[in-house]
């Protein structure tokens, strides 16, 4: 038989009959029950962390954390409303070398605080998470005790993006927990390049662990941490470990001797504990309460906090200029063409840049 589009009659507009449409898709599938949007408004959100309520705070950290332009602005205004509420609290920074015990005693130094009537927040800066993609630091695992107590909110480090800005966002984070009604707010970080830097911005006390065990101490430590540390505490003296844990604290003495006075007008202190045998502790938490009344007293305290606040409006102008500037597309490809020009030795390098920002000023941001 011919197929009916080669017949001249065919003009192409013929329905076909086909078969007939069955009733619906499935007459066994019940419509289904429009999920509720819960969602809770912006103001919900702020009463709930004013509340103290667990859940509404980890909402506005993860608004915090995400690059989405709309959570950014919501985070703002929550950030803003929870300001008024914030301040009042101890933040301590913490960093060691990875193994030195930082999880074991910030457990330990949590539970003890919170049996002294404190509620306790642990944030984390790791540097490390972008590459891992998954953070190491201020995992929940790692502190076992803390992890379940109802007084206790336990946040691993945001993961995305630059040092700077998870920084910032640690940052932020610490005005929510504070207005959601915690007291101490430790700040962790792995001893290691630059985060010690950060975290030293948004901290009152910063306490350096440290291990006994070679015999050469010093060595390896940067002098840069060791002239941030308002605190050395010197982990695992237990057992026979306590001689060198001696040993190594009479050899940090001596190297402090070294360093001038700190603005604070504290002599940094050292002393040796055990996080895991819980031997030490109540001598810690002295140590830091000694350091508080001391700042409170001389106006160090409220200094420090306002030099914070101000380098973080700087560090916040500084990064949003910055992608302003590179993330635009067309200084994007004006970069690569100059760059190779410079690197040719075509054209110089400040005349290149000169012509690069002309071009941000004059076209992009007139
Ligand atoms: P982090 O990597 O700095 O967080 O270190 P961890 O807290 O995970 O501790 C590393 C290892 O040292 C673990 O095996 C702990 O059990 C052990 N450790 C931590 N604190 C002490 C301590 O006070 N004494 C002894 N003997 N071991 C400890």
């Amino acid at each position: 038989m011919q197929h009916p589009e080669n017949s001249d009659s065919y003009s192409g507009l013929t329905v076909n009959p086909g078969i007939p449409q069955p009733p619906t898709v499935n007459p066994y599938l019940r419509p289904r029950q429009r999920r509720r949007d819960n969602t809770p408004s912006t103001s919900e959100i702020i009463q709930g962390i004013l509340r103290g309520d667990i859940t509404m705070l980890s909402r506005a950290v993860t608004l915090i954390e995400s690059t989405a332009q709309p959570h950014q602005a919501i985070a703002q205004e929550i950030i803003e409303k929870c300001l008024p509420h914030s301040g009042d609290s101890r933040r301590i920074g913490i960093t060691g070398v990875p193994g030195a015990g930082k999880s074991t005693s910030i457990d330990t130094f949590g539970i003890h605080a919170i049996n002294q009537g404190h509620r306790i927040a642990v944030l984390a800066i790791d540097p490390s998470s972008e590459r891992t993609k998954g953070s190491i630091l201020g995992d929940k695992t790692r502190m076992e005790k803390l992890a379940v107590h109802p007084d206790a909110f336990i946040r691993p480090s945001p993961s995305a993006g630059s040092l700077g800005g998870v920084a910032r966002k640690t940052r932020e984070t610490i005005i929510l927990c504070e207005a959601a009604g915690y007291d101490t707010i430790l700040v962790e970080t792995v001893g290691v390049g630059q985060s010690e830097t950060a975290v030293h911005s948004m901290v009152d006390f910063f306490l350096l662990i440290q291990l006994a065990g070679t015999g050469d101490e010093l060595q390896g430590i940067k002098r840069g941490i060791m002239e941030m540390a308002d605190g050395i505490i010197i982990n695992k003296a237990d057992g026979d470990n306590i001689p060198r844990a001696l040993l190594a604290q009479a050899q940090f003495r001596n190297a402090l001797h070294l360093f001038p006075t700190p603005p604070s007008g504290w002599t940094p202190e050292v002393l040796t504990y055990s996080g895991y045998y819980e031997i030490g502790i109540p001598e810690i938490w002295d140590m830091i309460d000694r350091y508080f009344a001391h700042v409170k007293a001389n106006g160090y305290f409220d200094s420090r906090r306002a030099s914070q606040a101000r380098y973080w409006m700087f560090e916040t102008i500084d990064s949003q200029l910055r992608a302003h500037f590179y993330d635009n597309p067309m200084i994007h490809s004006l970069i690569a063409e100059k760059e190779s020009r410079v690197l040719r030795q075509r054209q110089s390098p400040f005349t290149a840049a000169r012509e690069i920002l002309d071009t941000y000023f004059d076209k992009i941001n007139p």
